[in-house]
């Protein structure tokens, strides 16, 4: 009885997944026109189809892997698809977490983080704003050299301490 309960809530997710995999290939249909034109599948994916099992399933031309457009082994394809969500006008680049969030909604393939992890390392812009930061950061500024004595002085109340002959504090005072 469990394993039909079972059988059937798979069968009504993959349906909804599916769905939902239709939506994606009228909203991106470009990127999807060449996904389904190329051929160069990995065998971590024609396994998961083979299998059968439900977490992999094709569809026009397209793997799905858990609802998410399976993208073939093609460098040029892949690449295109991680310059899409990491540089689009003119807002700040993602970092690898929010990159991997972005990416998982729609797309999957081996390797994915490991890619977008390459992708953002060499990123020039990014490469640029981190020296700057570090430049900004490692500015110190030194104290100024006095001229004399009782230019200036500094107090410091120390304390509460445990007392001792009914006193409880230091004042440190240095010219
Ligand atoms: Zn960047």
């Amino acid at each position: 009885m469990q394993l039909l309960k079972d059988e059937m809530w798979t069968r009504k997710t993959t349906v909804k997944i599916t769905m939902l995999g239709r939506k994606m290939i009228t909203e991106e249909s470009s990127i999807v026109k060449k996904i389904q034109m190329s051929d160069t599948r990995e065998k971590e994916i024609i396994q998961a189809l083979e299998n059968k099992d439900g977490l992999a399933w094709k569809e026009d031309g397209v793997a799905y892997m858990e609802g998410r457009i399976y993208v073939p082994n093609n460098k040029k394809l892949r690449e295109e698809i991680l310059k899409e969500h990491y540089d689009p006008a003119d807002i700040e680049h993602p970092g690898q977490h929010r990159m991997l969030e972005l990416l998982k909604r729609t797309y999957w393939w081996p390797g994915l983080k490991e890619d977008i992890k390459k992708y953002i390392q060499e990123c020039l812009k990014c490469q640029q704003n981190k020296v700057q930061h570090q430049q900004k950061a490692d500015k110190l500024h030194p104290l100024e050299i006095l001229k004399g004595p009782w230019q200036e002085i500094s107090i410091n109340m120390i304390g509460p301490l445990p007392s001792s002959n009914g006193m409880d504090a230091i004042l440190v005072i240095v010219n």
